[in-house]
């Protein structure tokens, strides 16, 4: 969501004269867009800032914003420690940001903007031109939260839940194909939870299917709680929307997940998953995993550890827990800090044995591509499959924005290679 914030922040500035760069030496404004869903994201603010005021040292300083979910929860704070930081601007705020900058230019003040003002904010990003002209483009279509997961800061830092319209979303969706994109990823922090009038995920997801020219559908991240009927119908129906579905699970114990108030339990979980399987076979899964959240008994642990054997999660992303100030399980009594390490080692030991067993299964197989981008000057081409995997093959045609055919022949814990199969592709022949 900040690589699309980012992005948007790019396009309002434009309407003040400000251009991107990507030296930061010529920077006349430097913005940093941050994130604070785990610990040391303060620390890596200070340390950002302190390279720019090296950079700068015989130069003028730029104005310097911060601004993400780091500026929403240590605001004050940070403006009072570090007097280089001209401004601190909260997620729901961006749309302040072109008057931030032109009154820091013309009065040098100092601001902190962190109000919830979530509607204003989509008002005014929507009559801004998304310029975004990526193959694979980021879209958020929900923001916020009400869910309030005792571990985690995104309901104090990015507010309650708020669903942009379905016309605003399909307006910038379509901006976006227009633009070049192939593939739109329809982003929020709960998009299972959309709702806006009548419109639920599921009708969201028809309409876009609906753009011609769009050929890919993700969304992520999705709750369990709010997965319902019409969204596993929704994936068995829309063609364009891709077979892996990311559902962040935590933890593979009941009495976890009721202590960090997930409302869901382990056995609905692998319920969805098995409604998914049976109606959509080529459905595949990843996950979050919270390793070591305060009161994990080594059985927990070993729960987690078995979910994860049993569902085969192709892709997951695993932290230890994080202690986050304001929230509920930060006065928990933490895991000492060696088991969890080893906890995490255990289980990311068993995550990559699973993912590097369906890779090699890979070998050898077809895979549809789309193809975003080429190594400079070379006849390399990037691109994902159907379940997110990155694939590269060499190829003299130029495949940006493509759909192709692949043969697998090798792999990599990261990477699968392959070639693009000859009898997909179409041939002309002018004289
Ligand atoms: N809304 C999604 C859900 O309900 O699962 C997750 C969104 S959260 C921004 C992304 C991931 O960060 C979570 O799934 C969780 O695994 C991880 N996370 C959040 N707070 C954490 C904490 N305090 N410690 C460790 N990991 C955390
Ligand atoms: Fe955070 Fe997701 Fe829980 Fe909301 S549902 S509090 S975003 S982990």
């Amino acid at each position: 969501m900040n690589e699309y914030d980012s992005k948007r922040i790019l396009d309002l500035s434009k309407k003040i004269n400000y251009i991107s760069t990507k030296n930061i030496n010529e920077a006349d404004c430097y913005i940093l867009n941050t994130c604070h869903i785990r610990e040391k994201a303060t620390d890596k603010v200070y340390h950002e800032v302190g390279r720019v005021k090296k950079e700068f040292r015989n130069k003028k300083k730029p104005i310097v914003l911060i601004v993400g979910c780091v500026a929403q929860a240590e605001g004050e704070v940070l403006l009072k420690k570090e007097k280089y930081i001209n401004a601190v601007v909260g997620p729901q705020s961006y749309h302040e940001i072109n008057k931030i900058i032109i009154d820091i230019e013309t009065k040098n003040t100092k601001v902190n903007s962190t109000e919830f003002e979530v509607i204003k904010k989509f008002d005014q990003l929507n009559v801004v031109k998304n310029t975004n002209n990526k193959i694979s483009s980021f879209l958020t279509i929900q923001e916020g939260c009400d869910k309030f997961c005792k571990f985690c800061v995104v309901p104090y830092t990015r507010g309650p839940e708020y669903s942009r319209s379905s016309s605003e979303i399909l307006s910038e969706a379509k901006q976006l194909v227009d633009n070049g994109s192939k593939e739109i990823v329809l982003l929020g922090q709960n998009v299972s939870a959309y709702k806006s009038k009548n419109q639920r995920l599921s009708d969201l997801l028809y309409s876009l299917s609906q753009i011609k020219s769009l050929e890919r559908i993700r969304y992520t991240t999705s709750h369990p709680k709010d997965f319902t009927e019409d969204l596993v119908q929704a994936h068995v129906e829309c063609k364009k929307l891709m077979p892996l579905l990311h559902l962040p699970v935590q933890s593979g114990s009941t009495k976890i997940l009721r202590n960090m108030n997930r409302n869901h339990t382990i056995e609905e979980y692998l319920k969805i998953i098995k409604t998914l399987k049976e109606k959509k076979p080529s459905i595949k899964f990843s996950s979050d995993f919270i390793i070591a959240y305060p009161g994990e008994t080594k059985d927990d642990f070993k729960k987690t550890v078995s979910l994860m054997e049993k569902v085969k999660f192709i892709n997951s992303y695993s932290f230890i827990f994080s202690a986050r100030p304001g929230t509920p399980a930060a006065n928990l009594k933490k895991i000492d800090d060696k088991i969890a390490r080893e906890r995490l080692r255990i289980f990311q030991l068993s995550a990559t044995e699973i993912k590097k067993k369906y890779r090699k299964e890979l070998v050898n197989s077809n895979a549809n591509v789309l193809f975003e981008n080429n190594a400079k000057n070379s006849n390399r081409y990037f691109g994902r499959d159907e379940y997110f995997n990155s694939v590269i093959v060499n190829s003299n045609e130029n495949l940006i924005g493509k759909i192709r055919s692949v043969k697998i022949n090798s792999c990599n814990q990261n990477t699968l290679f392959g070639e693009v199969n000859l009898e997909d592709t179409k041939k002309v022949y002018a004289a």
